[in-house]
């Protein structure tokens, strides 16, 4: 991986008086189990700046699931709003939504989800051309964002023809791809090998710091979640702050 910066979103800020780039206020969400509620998420609130890293850990079953799926507007809490970039996104029309998150926000699941017919390059490329970039300037991101994911080698690759740190470092190429100015990953290396994940985890945690998103990645693994800027945690519904 080169060591040069790269522009994928918004510059760090240090500035506490800021607003928060995301911000999720009195989040509650609750859960049908048979005749049970399950309330997962209990006026929860999370604040995280430009250029913050912040792990979400907790054992399965916690809500991180459901937490990065409320902050990426992928669901609907039941109750709160989410601030993004200090704007309230509840009551916004679907199409809005989906054009926030489009633009705004970048996504990487545990499981890679590229497209399995299309190469790494076309895999990265094909979100910006989405979104209205020309095929030349939407290559040239592609290649410079893969590259710098160490990927250099690989550009023609399918993902069959990849390992699974490598499809993981296409995913998160391809959740910067639109400059999001927000990450959210789910357990992104929890299908990977130890070693593969400290790599991946690497890649990951460099471009954060170098773009200046705002980042939450959930995770088990507390050495990584050690990496990053803050941790939290779900605690009887409550975003608790740990160390
Ligand atoms: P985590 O990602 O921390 O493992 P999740 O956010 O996926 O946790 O889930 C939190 C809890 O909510 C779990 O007990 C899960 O079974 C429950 N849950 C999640 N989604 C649903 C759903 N759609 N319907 C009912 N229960 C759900
Ligand atoms: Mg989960």
């Amino acid at each position: 991986m080169s060591d040069t910066m790269i522009e994928v979103g918004v510059e760090a800020t240090q500035d506490a008086e800021e607003i928060p780039l995301l911000f999720l206020h009195q989040i509650e969400r609750t859960y049908k189990q048979g005749d049970e509620a399950l309330h997962i998420l209990n006026s929860a609130e999370l604040a995280i700046w430009a250029g913050q890293s912040v792990a979400l850990v907790g054992p399965s079953g916690a809500g991180k699931s459901t937490l990065l799926h409320i902050a990426g507007l992928l669901e609907h809490p039941d109750h709160g709003e989410v601030y993004i970039d200090g704007r309230a996104t509840a009551a916004l029309p679907d199409h809005e939504r989906t054009r926030i998150r489009r633009n705004e926000i970048g996504f990487v699941y545990q499981s890679h989800h590229l497209l399995p017919e299309f190469t790494a390059i076309e895999n990265v490329l094909l979100p910006q051309m989405i979104r209205g970039l020309a095929r030349g300037e939407a290559k040239k991101r592609a290649v410079e964002l893969l590259d710098y994911l160490g990927l250099a080698n690989r550009l023609n690759h399918r993902p069959t023809e990849l390992s699974g740190g490598e499809q993981q470092r296409v995913a998160i190429a391809r959740a910067v791809a639109n400059a999001p100015r927000i990450l959210l990953a789910d357990e992104p290396t929890g299908n990977l090998d130890v070693h593969t994940a400290d790599h991946v985890f690497a890649a990951l945690t460099q471009l954060v710091r170098a773009s200046g998103l705002a980042t939450i990645i959930a995770t088990h693994n507390m050495e990584l979640a050690a990496r990053m800027d803050r941790r939290v945690t779900i605690k009887e519904g409550l975003v608790v702050e740990l160390d």
